[in-house]
């Protein structure tokens, strides 16, 4: 069994062919997934992408950095609202991204803790996007740090110590497309990171792994990314994928 902890399926890309997609993934072992929030428009289709799959599909809530604008005020209130009014698995995704736009970074840092204190009070990991914003991302993490902060450091691509500092924060890393990459950089160090720490991820429909990069990405191909930590860390397929299906259990408690 494979956990795909981040994948945005309710996006368009998927309209055409989602339970065809969907069934590829359970074909090749894929069947718990992890569905980041981006903003209030995609709240609805998220809803629905869960009334389809109520087994295998597990939403998180949350403002994207590269969402908070002007109008983020409004946009925290969404959240806000839909967090006190059911269950998540996760605050996501949230962070910082400045490597569309920098106009925002005040309101991003704002927002980014808005929202992991949120988490601390409903006691949900969070779920890291962190764009050219490393020791902006740290900084939040620095002065909201404890116990009660946990989960996970999406789409992880910086270097060994950046890892290691994002462990200290009890989080994990999301591992995708990227460590296929042939100048991805992260598999050069990943096996000194303690396989504990590391979870699968696609970010589908985005950063499709080798062979299938600059395609549509989907959650099938997490077998591609198991098979290259199968490489990394000497163990075997299946050793790899129940410790980080375990891991991500662990994380979000189901
Ligand atoms: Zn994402």
């Amino acid at each position: 069994m494979i956990t795909d902890t981040h994948a945005h399926l309710y996006a368009e890309e998927f309209d055409e062919d989602r339970s065809e997609m969907m069934q590829r993934a359970k074909d090749n072992g894929v069947t718990r997934f992890f569905i980041p929030a981006i903003d209030s428009a995609s709240t609805e289709r998220m809803l629905d992408l869960e009334k389809n799959y109520p087994e295998e599909v597990f939403l998180m809530m949350g403002l994207h950095p590269t969402y908070v604008k002007e109008n983020y005020k409004e946009e925290l209130a969404h959240v806000k609202k839909w967090i006190d009014q059911r269950n998540f698995y996760a605050i996501g995704e949230i962070g910082i991204d400045l490597y569309w736009d920098k106009t925002f970074l005040k309101q991003q840092q704002e927002a980014f803790k808005t929202q992991i204190q949120w988490a601390k009070e409903k006691k949900l990991p969070i779920n890291i996007h962190c764009r050219d914003a490393f020791d902006e991302v740290f900084e939040v993490l620095e002065s909201e740090k404890g116990d009660d902060l946990f989960g996970i450091f999406h789409c992880f691509t910086g270097n060994l110590e950046q890892a290691q500092k994002a462990i200290s924060y009890n989080l994990k890393l999301g591992i995708g497309g990227v460590a296929t990459f042939k100048n991805g950089k992260i598999d050069k160090f990943l096996n000194e990171i303690d396989i504990k720490n590391i979870v699968l991820e696609t970010d589908a429909p985005y950063l499709a792994p080798t062979p299938y990069r600059g395609k549509r990405n989907e959650s099938s191909y997490l077998t591609q990314v198991a098979g290259k930590l199968v490489d990394i860390y000497g163990l075997s397929y299946e050793e790899i994928t129940a410790i980080t299906t375990q891991n991500a259990k662990d994380v979000f408690g189901v």
